[in-house]
C-alpha cells in the first residue's frame, strides 16, 4: 500500500484543451492511489502525511501513449536491414524478421529499457502491440512483469496474424485468452488487457472469426493496424471485396474499448463506421512519416467526430516530441499553418485520457480529484507569462524540452529529482538488454 503523499510548491498546469488552467500556490493530496484532494496549499495547515516539494516545477498529469511496441527497442541500431521503399517492405526486411528472433528473455530484455525511458519521459500509461511469433506463449506475463517491476501503467494484447501460419495464429489467440482472463480474474490497477490483431490484410476469415469469437466472451476491446498504409486498402479490397473498416465493422471488432492504431488511408464512410462505433484511433505520426505511408487528416476525422488519441508507434517514448512532429505534419501535409495545434492538443490531452479511463474503468491521465494519480513534474521556469490563456503555447514550444524531474504512477514516486526510485539497476538492465539484443541480432542475420 502507498502512504498518501502531499505535492507542494509546483504550478500546477491542467491541460484540459476547452479549458486549461494554471493554478498557483496550490497543492495536491494522493491517497489510495487516487488524486484525493486539489486545493490551495493554505488550505492544508499541517497536514499529518508526507510531502513532496515541487518548487521551480511544473506539474502535469502523467502522459498516456495509445500505441506502441515495447519489442521495437531492439530494432535501435540493427545491422543489415535491406533498404526498403514500400510499406510492405519495411514489414518483410524488419519488423517480421525482428519479432520472428524474439525470444520471451528478449521480451522482456526489450520491454524493461523502453518502460525506463517511459518513467524519464514522463509517460506514465501504455498501450502496448506485442508481437514475437517464436516465443508467443506467457510473452504477455513476461512483459507484464516488466511492467510491475518498473511501477507504469499498461494495457497489453499479442497481435494475432496468419502470417507465421495456423498454428501461430492459433497460439496467438490463446495468449490473449490467456492475459485477458488473468487479468480479469485478479484485477490489478496497473494492468489491462486487450485482444490484440495485426491488421485487417494478414488476417484470414477464419482466424478473424476464431479471434471475435474468442473475444466476445472475455467482454474486450481489440487493438489493431487499421489503414497504416494503402497496401492494406488494396489487400484487403482484393481478397475480401470491401475496406477495411468495412470489414472490421461486420466483423464485430468495431467499439469503445477498440484501438484502431494509424487510420492513414480512410474514406468517408470508414470514418463513419468508426465515429459511430465510438472506436478510438491512434493517430501515429512519426511513424507514418518515417514508413512514408501518409499523414492522416485530423481535421476531417475530427469532422466525422471520430474519437482521436496518441500514441508514437515506438518512435519514442516521449510523448512531448510526438506531439510536436505531429503539429509539424498535419501543417505540411495540408500546406496549412492554421490547422494541427488543435488537433494535436486535443488527442494528447483529451483523446487519449478518455480512451485510457474507458479501458481502465475509472478516470486516468487527468489532473482532476478522482482521477489515478498518475502525475509528473517538469524543470520549467517560464520566460514569459504562464497563465490560463498562455498554457497551450507553453505546452507545445516551451515544455516539449524540459526536463522531466518526478514520476509518480498511482500515488508511487517512481523518480524525483531526475534519479529513478525502483528497486532496480538501470545500468545492469542496459548491459543484460545489450547482450540479448546481440542474441536477437545474430537471429535476425541468420533469419534470411
Ligand atoms: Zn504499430
Amino acid at each position: 500500500m502507498v502512504s498518501p503523499l502531499l505535492l507542494t510548491h509546483g504550478t500546477i498546469c491542467i491541460p484540459s484543451p476547452s479549458a486549461p488552467r494554471v493554478l498557483y500556490d496550490h497543492a495536491i493530496l494522493l491517497e489510495h492511489g487516487i488524486i484525493k484532494r486539489i486545493a490551495p496549499q493554505s488550505e492544508f495547515g499541517r497536514v499529518p502525511v508526507e510531502t513532496l516539494d515541487l518548487s521551480s516545477r511544473v506539474i502535469l498529469p502523467g502522459f498516456i501513449n495509445l500505441h506502441t511496441h515495447l519489442y521495437s527497442t531492439f530494432a535501435r541500431g540493427l545491422p543489415g536491414v535491406k533498404s526498403s521503399s514500400t510499406f510492405p517492405q519495411i514489414l518483410e526486411h524488419l519488423w517480421w524478421r525482428l519479432d520472428r528472433s524474439l525470444s520471451l528473455e528478449a521480451c522482456y530484455y526489450s520491454a524493461m529499457p523502453a518502460l525506463l525511458e517511459a518513467i524519464r519521459s514522463g509517460t506514465t500509461t501504455i498501450v502496448d502491440h506485442h508481437a514475437s511469433p517464436c516465443a508467443i506463449h506467457d510473452s504477455l506475463d513476461v512483459i507484464a512483469r516488466a511492467v510491475t517491476e518498473s511501477g507504469l501503467r499498461a494495457c497489453l494484447c499479442y497481435e494475432v496474424s496468419d502470417r507465421d501460419g495456423p498454428e501461430a495464429a492459433a497460439e496467438g489467440i490463446q495468449e490473449n485468452v490467456s492475459f485477458l482472463s488473468i487479468c480479469g480474474s485478479a484485477p490489478n490497477p496497473m494492468l489491462r488487457a486487450l485482444f490484440g490483431l495485426h491488421a485487417s490484410f494478414t488476417l484470414s476469415e477464419k482466424t478473424l472469426e476464431a479471434a471475435v469469437r474468442a473475444g466476445r466472451g472475455l467482454r474486450t476491446g481489440f487493438h489493431i493496424h487499421v489503414a497504416e498504409s494503402e497496401t492494406g486498402q488494396v489487400e484487403t479490397n482484393r481478397r475480401h471485396g470491401m475496406r477495411v473498416v468495412k470489414r472490421l465493422a461486420q466483423h464485430g471488432v468495431l467499439g469503445k474499448h477498440t484501438i484502431a492504431a494509424h487510420g492513414v488511408h480512410l474514406n468517408d464512410e470508414e470514418l463513419e463506421l468508426l465515429a459511430g462505433s465510438g472506436t478510438i484511433v491512434a493517430h501515429n505520426p512519426q511513424s507514418n512519416m518515417n514508413n512514408a505511408v501518409g499523414i492522416a487528416d485530423l481535421k476531417r476525422m475530427r469532422e466525422h467526430h471520430v474519437h482521436i488519441g496518441l500514441g508514437t508507434d515506438a518512435m519514442t517514448h516521449d510523448m512531448r516530441q510526438e506531439l510536436r512532429a505531429g503539429i509539424w505534419a498535419q501543417r505540411l501535409g495540408q500546406r496549412n499553418a492554421s490547422v494541427g495545434f488543435d488537433e494535436m492538443v486535443h488527442a494528447l490531452w483529451k483523446g487519449n485520457p478518455d480512451a485510457a479511463s474507458r479501458l481502465w474503468g475509472f478516470p486516468v491521465g487527468e489532473l482532476s480529484v478522482g482521477s489515478a494519480a498518475d502525475i509528473i513534474a517538469l524543470e520549467y521556469a517560464p520566460a514569459t507569462p504562464l497563465t490560463d490563456e498562455s498554457l497551450p503555447g507553453h505546452l507545445v514550444f516551451g515544455l516539449g524540452s524540459a526536463r522531466v524531474d518526478t514520476t509518480i504512477v498511482g500515488g508511487r514516486v517512481l523518480m524525483h529529482g531526475g534519479r529513478l526510485l525502483l528497486d532496480l539497476d538501470e545500468g545492469e538492465i542496459a548491459a543484460k538488454a545489450r547482450e540479448v539484443a546481440a542474441q536477437v541480432w545474430a537471429r535476425f542475420s541468420g533469419a534470411g
